[in-house]
């Protein structure tokens, strides 16, 4: 089980390379190298589900081209549209995921906002009682 001071130490670790532009674990995924639960995938968007879930039910939505989204924070508004999507999709993934009874919606941003994956990611999660404020 990961320690939130490891969640956090890899956070700030992943923020330094946060602008290289190199290509993340997302890529792979995305270009399969890599596998991934995919449980749903159309022309602009991916979801699959997490590999360190939170809860029953914890998956992604990632834009399957980043395009400058490394994160929230870097959004313009030539993203507004694709931005939008994501959030349907989500929508559209949770229901069936069959998440009826509501689910949290989660974007990391930067170091403060505990991000480690440097593609802009959705996290959708769900399947029992969430707690607020979260930590
Ligand atoms: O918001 P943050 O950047 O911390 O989230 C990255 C997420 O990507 C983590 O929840 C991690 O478990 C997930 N991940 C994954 N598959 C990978 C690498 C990371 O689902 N191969």
């Amino acid at each position: 089980v990961r320690t939130m001071a490891s969640e956090v130490e890899r956070a700030q670790a992943a923020a330094a390379q946060a602008d290289s532009g190199a290509p993340t674990i997302f890529d792979k995924i995305i270009s399969k190298e890599i596998p991934a639960q995919v449980i749903y995938e159309d022309e602009e968007a991916l979801a699959f589900r997490d590999i360190n879930p939170q809860g029953p039910v914890h998956f992604l939505v990632i834009p399957k081209v980043r395009n400058g989204l490394t994160q929230l924070s870097k959004a313009k508004e030539e993203h507004k549209p694709l931005l939008g999507h994501l959030l349907y999709v989500a929508a559209q993934v949770a229901k069936q995921e069959g998440l009826s009874q509501g689910y949290r919606v989660v974007v990391n941003d930067g170091p403060n906002g505990c991000q480690s994956v440097y593609h802009l990611h959705l996290h959708i999660i769900g399947g029992r009682q969430m707690n607020w404020p979260p930590g």
